[in-house]
């Protein structure tokens, strides 16, 4: 291979088709990488693959030599497979491009035994909103009870050999996974019964341990790509370069630099470029294409090598001056040959497709990138959760400042996706009462937020409760007057609820409550008591009116509601009080609803 120049890009037309690894987390994304790495580097040529910034590449012949008869070298003419090297859904909503998938494909890893988790349903969703083709990798069959490993076999094989038991069972699982994707709206088969793969999803069985069943998914891929994506594959690869930025980091000797994601035409050295930063388009110069050095050069002085071109589809870091405020997902355009205003308006256009729908009122949204900014608007969206503003970058003071002016407590809040806090920022929390909550694990920081709403409003209502009259009926009970009046002192049993001193009393007089009195004392077997609930049974002192007169033994009493009181407890905190309470308002309701059906409506 020659150093200085792109040693996998096919002089024809034909770009590298792009692979993202989703999954949920364990399922094994990463081995599954590995695996693919690994296998690719002990076949044993000089350059069967090349590590990109961020990617790996495998050339059409290391893929052939890996599937063995599965992939004929000859039958295709798309130069490999570029797989993203950061598996799982947060560098997939990054790699945006187009206003879709940054990437052509993707493998979605599913652990045989585990079967669909949240993850998995988050990653379909958004595979399903990208539209991107993808794969099911049902992964771990080599964990199968019995199973009998054949190492870097192809299913067939491997699954030949194995005992009728540890067959039936993986087989139990995989209809289990297809069944659980057609639960989820997709038709899916094992991938050698799938005629139609733009229809159908197909699962191949593997082990990223073993190698078992790899063969067979590189061989999908390849024939996916071949045989739907070939003709987005046709590029102009000498064109002016289009990639997306991947990370924006700073490297010593250069300054912030970009890791690009290059998914058309070329960027030479020396390019003028167009990149979206957080107040808008940077235009620059590219002083330097660096890729990490191959592992037999690991030990030259420095870890970068320096090219001079690089073609699509390829993953390069790209130093160039003021790229300070360059986005993470935000586009990039090489400008060679065109009007550099047009170029500008491309990368305007881009950006302000990840426009966020935003409120009045609502909460604060930071985010690394804007894909997942995108991500987080989406699935805020679907929670029915507003948002007051969302930018990409870290939490700053400013955000503190924004938040806190919210007057509910649940939008004094910054919801913060896989960001830092800058230091001032942190203190400002503090100072101004506002709550961050902070994951890269987007339905993980979804689900704390609500339960933040939710005990936010658990603890509103037990404030209300503390301070409303709550309803209560009770009896008089007979031979227990004690004191006929100032006050009257009377046994009773509570009927329903819960009485509390010093609240009135109430009787039903032809279909009146009459307010009677104030409860001005209470004692449970001879002890002062503030409230009694409903079974007990105490002696309560009320002011007000005379045994004999406005009350009798035998007496149904209440505790007085005020109308608006009564409203609250009926229209938002019923499901909040205890049974008999709840039959202690609806009889009072009831009672003062005969005379005007409208009260505390
Ligand atoms: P990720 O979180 O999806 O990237 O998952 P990892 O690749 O880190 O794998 C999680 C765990 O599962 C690790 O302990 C792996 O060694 C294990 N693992 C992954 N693939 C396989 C497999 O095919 N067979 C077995 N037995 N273990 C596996």
């Amino acid at each position: 291979a020659n150093p200085d120049t792109d040693a996998d890009a096919d002089p024809g037309s034909l770009r590298t088709p792009i692979v993202a690894v989703l999954g949920h987390v364990d399922h094994g994304k990463t081995s599954l990488l590995d695996k693919i790495r690994g296998s690719a580097v002990s076949e044993g040529e000089a350059g069967a693959i090349t590590q990109h910034i961020g990617a790996t590449a495998v050339p059409l012949d290391t893929v052939s030599s890996m599937a063995g008869d599965l992939v004929m070298a000859d039958d295709f003419d798309l130069p490999g497979l570029l797989f993203i090297d950061t598996p799982g859904h947060h560098s997939f909503s990054t790699l945006r491009a187009r206003g879709g998938a940054l990437a052509d494909i993707a493998v979605l890893v599913v652990d045989v035994n585990d079967g669909f988790q949240p993850q998995t349903e988050e990653a379909l969703d958004i595979l399903q909103r990208t539209g991107t083709p993808f794969v099911v990798a049902a992964n771990k069959i080599d964990t199968t009870p019995g199973w009998n490993p054949q190492p870097d076999a192809p299913v067939q094989e491997t699954y030949d050999s194995q005992s009728d038991r540890a067959r039936q069972m993986l087989d139990e699982n995989l209809y289990e996974i297809i069944g659980q994707l057609s639960d989820a709206g997709f038709s899916a088969d094992l991938y050698w019964r799938v005629q139609n793969f733009q229809g159908n999803i197909g699962v191949v069985p593997v082990s990223a341990m073993t190698g078992e069943g790899i063969p067979d998914l590189l061989a999908v891929l390849m024939g996916l790509s071949q045989r739907y994506m070939k003709t987005e594959m046709e590029i102009d690869l000498g064109g002016p370069g289009k990639g997306t930025v991947l990370e924006v980091k700073d490297e010593k000797g250069f300054g912030a630099t970009l890791d690009v994601v290059l998914y058309d035409g070329t960027v030479t050295e020396g390019d003028r470029i167009v990149v979206g930063g957080v107040e808008g388009p940077i235009v620059t110069e590219v002083r330097a294409l660096l890729r990490p050095r191959a592992l037999s050069e690991i030990r030259t002085e420095a870890e970068f090598e320096r090219l001079d071109s690089v073609q699509a589809a390829s993953g390069v870091k790209l130093a160039a001056p003021d790229l300070d405020d360059a986005m993470a997902g935000a586009p990039v355009r090489v400008v060679r040959g065109r009007h550099l205003e047009d170029v500008i308006g491309e990368v305007e256009a881009e950006l302000s497709e990840i426009e966020v729908d935003t409120q009045e009122q609502g909460v604060v949204v930071k985010a690394d990138t804007l894909g997942s900014l995108e991500a987080m608007a989406n699935a805020l969206r679907e929670a029915e959760i507003p948002i007051l503003r969302a930018e990409v970058g870290d939490v700053a003071p400013r955000d503190v400042a924004v938040a806190s002016t919210a007057t509910e407590a649940e939008n004094r809040v910054i919801l913060g996706f896989n960001v830092d806090v800058l230091s001032d920022a942190e203190r400002e929390l503090d100072r101004q009462d506002v709550r961050l909550f902070n994951h890269d694990v987007i339905y993980q920081l979804v689900e704390d937020y609500e339960e933040f709403v939710e005990e936010r409003q658990r603890e509103q209502q037990e404030t209300v409760l503390d301070k409303i009259h709550r309803p209560a009926r009770f009896r008089i009970l007979e031979d227990h007057t004690f004191r006929q009046n100032n006050p009257a002192v009377v046994g009773v049993e509570i009927l329903a609820g819960t009485i509390e001193n010093n609240r009135r009393v109430a009787k039903f007089e032809n279909g009146d409550a009459e307010r009677i009195g104030e409860l001005s004392g209470m004692q449970e077997q001879g002890e002062d008591v503030d409230e009694a609930r409903a079974g007990s049974r105490v002696s309560v002192a009320i002011d007000g009116p005379t045994v004999g007169r406005d009350i009798e033994e035998g007496d149904e009493l209440w505790i007085h509601l005020p109308e608006k009181h009564a409203k609250i407890l009926e229209q938002e905190l019923k499901e909040e009080i205890p049974a008999d309470e709840r039959e202690a308002l609806n009889a009072y309701l009831e009672k003062m609803r005969k005379r005007d059906p409208f009260w505390g409506k």
